[in-house]
């Protein structure tokens, strides 16, 4: 999972921090020492890791931390503001022309570093907005490439324009942008050849489609999982093509976040998206503040209350917090509940972005298994759907002779049914000591 080994050295040095009344000077240096240790295991540039130190101490020391009520939080924050200035500080948006005037953006990158799939991804992202993208397919060198984007443009319902592989990459960007102006298109996204290693054919390639074409934005895909060489191959085609941002793919398998945390600090370059999966929804924005607070441990509550706006229905939301205020709430109501789990990407997905959580992988550590969290839940919606009307609104009447029907209709033991009624009641009293918490998960921000 995304900065597991980084976050839990961080989230270890601090709890000790913490864990003390007065924080003297040496204690700081201490504690970021062991930072730096953690930084640079996380193969964080090394220039990166020193200067953020310095940066860290200095305020530290400099400020009235050691007089601070809680001088340990103290650090913590300094930390998690250096961090979030280490990343870019601004979520950065690619600059998009208006109206009907077409933004031609470059995509480039080494292969296997997931472009083709980012490519797609993101044009999915411009069509959510209501723009409407064009792809097109200049990797002439990959031939699989073409059928590949081809393939992921129409799961997302994109048009892709392609001319086979025989063709220059030059006169196929020509080609697709003449395309997009005779058919409505504003965006058009040039999905380019990469090569194994930098390599000066790329590079003229990637150059001569910049000059020839008109290119607006040029954007670098790298594999974060590479750590320091995704850092390296960002400085040369930076220094090579110009580059105006890096989507960062693969951080859902990047336990360390060196790439992250140096990229934008060596190349001046901002961050733009981070790939979080194979599927072609699994790319999020990137924001820095954000991406703190997950190394930090301190959950991405926005990032989950995003996506819970995006996938529950505020009304809904609003009119199951009523039911709960009145007791009302019943296994239909839980049955739609567990739904939107899912919808939000499963069990897995909300711990991990949980303050307190961790991630799911500590989780795992601690004893609890998620997949088996997750069958639990397939189980509890699966003896749901075999109460009838009456037992789902009204649940005081499942007597036993009920439940053994419930659960041979299940398919489960009658001791599964007693605990999903159980844990039905646990839920009911949890929320009603919890007014606002629908509430927050249909949609209104900063309530968390
Ligand atoms: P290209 O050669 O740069 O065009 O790379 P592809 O788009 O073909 O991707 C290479 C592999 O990386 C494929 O198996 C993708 O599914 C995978 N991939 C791409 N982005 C991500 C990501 O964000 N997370 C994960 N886990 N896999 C990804």
């Amino acid at each position: 999972m995304a900065f597991d080994s980084l976050s839990d050295k961080l989230q270890n040095i601090f709890k000790n921090l913490r864990g003390k009344g007065r924080l003297s000077e040496s204690d700081v240096k201490a504690a970021l020492r062991e930072v730096k240790m953690a930084l640079l295991e996380a193969d964080v540039n090394f220039k990166v890791v020193k200067q953020f130190v310095k940066s860290v101490e200095e305020r530290a020391i400099g400020q009235d931390v050691m007089e601070s009520l809680t001088p340990g939080q103290m650090v913590i924050k300094i930390v998690n503001e250096e961090m979030i200035k280490l990343m870019g500080s601004e979520t950065t948006e690619i600059a998009l022309k208006s109206g009907s005037e077409i933004t031609v953006i470059m995509m480039a990158g080494l292969q296997g570093a997931g472009k083709t799939t980012t490519t797609a991804k993101l044009a999915g992202k411009f069509k959510a907005q209501g723009r409407k993208p064009l792809l097109v397919a200049c990797d002439v060198y990959r031939p699989a490439a073409v059928e590949q984007l081809k393939i992921n443009g129409e799961k997302q319902g994109v048009p892709v324009f392609a001319m086979g592989t025989n063709q220059n990459p030059v006169d196929i960007a020509k080609a697709g942008i003449e395309h997009a102006k005779s058919n409505g298109n504003n965006i058009v996204i040039l999905d380019t050849a990469g090569r194994l290693h930098v390599d000066e054919d790329m590079m003229t390639e990637l150059q001569n489609i910049k000059s020839s074409v008109g290119v607006d934005q040029t954007i670098l895909v790298v594999d974060s999982m590479t750590g320091q060489d995704a850092v390296n191959v960002a400085s040369s085609f930076d220094e090579k093509i110009g580059i105006d941002g890096v989507i960062l793919t693969k951080l859902d398998g990047d336990t360390r976040g060196g790439a992250a945390l140096s990229i934008k600090a060596v190349t001046g370059k901002p961050i733009l998206y981070a790939g979080m999966g194979e599927k072609l929804s699994d790319l999020e924005q990137f924001h820095p503040d954000r991406m703190a607070s997950r190394i930090l441990g301190m959950g991405d509550v926005l990032s989950l209350i995003e996506k819970a706006e995006a996938q529950i229905d505020a009304d809904k939301a609003a009119e199951m917090e009523k039911k709960l205020r009145k007791a009302e709430f019943d296994f239909n109501d839980y049955l739609e509940y567990m739904g939107q789990i899912k919808n939000m990407g499963g069990l897995g997905s909300i711990m991990n972005m949980l303050p307190g959580m961790g991630f799911a992988g500590k989780i795992k550590t601690d004893g609890v298994d998620m997949d088996e969290a997750e069958k639990n839940l397939k189980r509890t919606e699966a003896i749901i759907l075999s109460m009838n009307n009456a037992e789902r609104s009204r649940p005081d009447i499942l007597n036993p002779s009920r439940k053994n029907r419930i659960a041979r209709g299940a398919g489960v033991d009658i001791s599964e049914v007693n605990r999903v009624v159980k844990q039905f009641e646990q839920m009911k009293k949890m929320m009603k000591q919890m007014p606002g918490m629908m509430k927050q998960f249909g949609g209104k921000k900063g309530r968390f």
